[in-house]
């Protein structure tokens, strides 16, 4: 699958049974519907998000993200720690910039 932002072709990435893609153009993260859950119950999101912050991942920031499954537009949401991620209302897809899902995974581990 292409990336919702750069348009570079994702790697599907396996931890711990979840499987996710990752771009290795900005290190965006596609996160299927269902998969999020198992990612934060395993406490995986520091492990696949590519930690700090480069500078091509601010830039990628303003991009809006299509979904390249359902070729729709993402929505841009704020979620834990006001992270701000893309959904998309088809699939229910989400897409996180690089940084953006250990972030969020800050909040989590507070709990
Ligand atoms: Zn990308
Ligand atoms: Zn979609």
């Amino acid at each position: 699958m292409k990336c919702p932002k750069c348009d570079l072709d994702m790697s599907p990435k396996t931890f711990d049974n979840v499987e996710v893609d990752r771009c290795f153009g900005c290190g965006g993260i596609y996160v299927d519907k269902g998969e999020m859950e198992q990612l934060e119950n395993k406490k995986l999101s520091a492990l696949i998000d590519i930690a700090g912050k480069s500078e091509k991942a601010e830039i990628m920031d303003d991009v809006e993200a299509i979904c390249r499954r359902c070729d729709n537009p993402m929505i841009s949401l704020r979620g834990a720690n006001d992270v701000k991620f893309d959904w998309c209302d088809k699939c229910e897809a989400m897409f996180f910039d690089r940084g953006e899902l250990a972030a969020m995974d800050v909040v989590i581990d507070d709990d």
